[in-house]
Order: structure tokens, then C-alpha cells, then sequence
């Protein structure tokens, strides 16, 4: 059998190049070999605090980022979470089978919930859950992630077992399938990964180059002095992103230049800014074209429901069934 291929995504425009190198290449590459469902996941965006007069744009643009980026409406279902309402009855349904103690044990969940004491939402907590619920309702087995996920798939497998032991095998269990680069680092701080949620951390896909050339250029590189030929967390990183968006050649002058002693890191940034831009430059056109055709963009949106939904509601009305819910 071949592997149902699932992910999501938050919906921000901002698709950074650590979302790009932990996830969204790997789903463009996998488009081609499996069935694919590329969700962006608006019921999980709201356990953030949020505009809710910014989000339905916010929606469309990480669609149209995403498509910018490579995915493709035609061989991918691509769609947005909460036009399929089977994610938010599943969620609920596999509510009923899953210990409240091992929400509380996720590390996602203790760092979010500690950076906002005040306003921790159960929605927070039932993050994975409905997680859980978006991959299993497709009969996900492939999820193309950043290593920050691993453990959410973990819980999604537990699930799936879980719900399997109770009322019959029902759900495979997903695999996680990590990216090139599954944790790409902020820019500005290497002990944390690149996130949309920390300024100055992220190089977005569809930044303009002033944009680019100033978050490299102010790349933190080495913070003590160097022990041995170790890099430090920052230059691997920079490498890291020399070795996906510059050539072989470019990449093996500077380890050279690093193995001798003679790299300035001026010069590294300097090249890595270049090429990102040109890298870039693709995306960020194709971004700004869907951009300028909304209907398009909603187009893609509904014909991604279309397509989305018969799968979610077979899964649904067989998991209803085996859970004893009344059919009339
Ligand atoms: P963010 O953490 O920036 O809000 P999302 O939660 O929407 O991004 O994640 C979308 C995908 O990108 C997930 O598969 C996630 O694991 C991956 N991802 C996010 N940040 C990174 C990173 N710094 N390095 C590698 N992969 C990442």
C-alpha cells in the first residue's frame, strides 16, 4: 500500500526558511510519489492569542505562500483545516480516549504554557489531539515534519493504538518522516530554532532582499572563543544554509576557509545573503502574483475541501459507527 502523506501548517504568510528546510521541501518533493493532503490549520492557530479580523487573510496567504514555495494544487490536496468540520468531531471523539496526564507532559505545551502564564487555554492542551485527529482522519502513515513535531507524532501513534485497542483496528500508525534539516536555529540566538514567534530569528521566503542581507548579516556566529575545529551552534547553522541554497563549490571554499583558519565570517554572510535572495527570488514572485488574484487562491481553498472531504467523511461515519454514536 502505498503511504498517505499528511501535514499542516500554521497560517501566517511568513513561511520561514526552517518551516522550507524541516518540512515544506520534503512535501514538494513527495507530491509527485504519494497521495498528499497539505492542510493549513486555522483551528490550531486560534489557541494562540490572535486578530480575528487578520486571520481568514492570514489563511489565504499561507495557501498562497505555500503554493509559491512549490506545493501543487493539482497533485496535492491542498486545503484549510476548518472547512472540514470531521477534524474538530474526530478531536473530540479521541478527547474521550486520551489521559489528561500525558497533555500535560508535552514539551511544546510546558513551554507555551510558561511563556503565558495568565491565559492557558484547554485548547492549548488539546493541541496534539487535534493534531492526532487531522492525520488520522486522511489514514495519514507519512508526516513530513520539523524535529520541534516528533513528539506529537509520537502522541498521534499512541493514539491510533489507543483508539484501535478500544474499538477495533480502525487507524495505521503514522511515521514521522523528518526534513534535510529538521531544526533549523534563530538567527539571532542558536540555543532556540527559528520560529515565526521570535523577531529577528527568521529569513521568511517572501522577504524582500534589504530584509535578507540585514537578518544574515546580524547572524550570531561564534560567542566565546573557539575550542578545537567544533563549530559553534551559530556557523553551523550558517553552513547548514550555505549547504542548502549555495553550490558544492561555494560551500567547500569556505570549509576550507574554516579548517584553516583564514574564514571571515563578513564574507560568508555576505555570499549566503546573495544567495538566498536569488534562491528566493522565484518564490517571492510567485507569492506576490497568487496575492494579486484572491479568487484564485480561494479557488484552491475550495477545490482542496472538495477533494478532502469525502475521504474525511468515510473515515468519520466508520469511526462513529464503531464508537456507538446512534445513526437515525
Ligand atoms: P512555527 O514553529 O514557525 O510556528 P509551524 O508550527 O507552523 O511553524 O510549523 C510548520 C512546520 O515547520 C512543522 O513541520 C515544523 O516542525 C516545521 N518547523 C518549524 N520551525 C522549524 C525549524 N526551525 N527548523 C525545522 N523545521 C521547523
Amino acid at each position: 500500500m502505498k503511504d498517505v502523506v499528511f501535514s499542516g501548517i500554521q497560517p501566517t504568510g511568513l513561511i520561514h526558511v526552517g518551516n522550507y528546510l524541516g518540512a515544506i521541501r520534503k512535501w514538494v518533493a513527495l507530491q509527485d510519489r504519494h497521495p498528499c493532503y497539505y492542510c493549513v490549520v486555522d483551528y490550531h492557530a486560534i489557541t494562540a492569542p490572535y486578530d480575528p479580523a487578520d486571520l481568514p487573510r492570514r489563511t489565504l496567504e499561507a495557501v498562497a505562500a505555500n503554493v509559491a514555495a512549490g506545493l501543487d494544487p493539482d497533485r496535492s490536496v491542498i486545503f484549510v483545516q476548518s472547512q472540514i468540520p470531521e477534524h474538530t468531531e474526530l478531536c473530540w471523539i479521541f478527547n474521550a480516549v486520551t489521559p489528561v496526564g500525558e497533555l500535560q507532559r508535552m514539551t511544546q505545551y510546558k513551554d507555551k504554557a510558561r511563556q503565558r502564564r495568565e491565559s492557558v487555554n484547554a485548547g492549548l492542551l488539546n493541541y496534539p489531539i487535534l493534531q492526532a485527529a487531522d492525520i488520522l482522519l486522511y489514514r495519514g502513515t507519512l508526516v513530513p515534519v520539523g524535529e520541534d513535531q516528533a513528539q506529537h507524532l509520537e502522541f498521534a501513534r499512541e493514539v491510533a493504538r489507543r483508539f484501535n485497542a478500544l474499538y477495533g483496528e480502525t487507524f495505521p500508525e503514522p511515521q514521522v518522516m523528518l526534513g534535510d534539516f529538521p531544526r533549523v536555529l534563530a538567527l539571532n540566538d542558536p540555543a532556540v530554532k527559528m520560529s515565526k514567534s521570535v523577531p529577528g530569528s527568521y529569513i521568511a521566503l517572501t522577504d524582500e532582499p534589504e530584509t535578507i542581507r540585514e537578518a544574515v548579516a546580524k547572524a550570531v556566529t561564534d560567542t566565546g572563543p573557539r575550542t578545537g575545529n567544533e563549530m559553534s551552534p551559530g556557523v553551523k547553522n550558517l553552513f547548514d544554509l550555505l549547504g542548502a541554497f549555495s553550490s558544492p563549490d561555494t560551500v567547500r571554499r569556505f570549509q576550507q576557509a574554516y579548517q584553516d583558519g583564514s574564514l571571515r565570517y563578513v564574507e560568508l554572510k555576505r555570499v549566503l545573503a546573495d544567495d538566498l535572495v536569488s534562491a528566493l527570488e522565484p518564490v517571492r514572485r510567485r507569492y506576490r502574483e497568487l496575492l494579486a488574484r484572491p479568487d484564485d487562491i480561494r479557488d484552491i481553498v475550495r477545490n482542496g475541501a472538495d477533494r478532502a472531504r469525502p475521504v474525511a467523511r468515510a473515515t468519520l461515519a466508520e469511526v462513529r459507527e464503531k464508537v456507538g454514536i446512534l445513526r437515525v
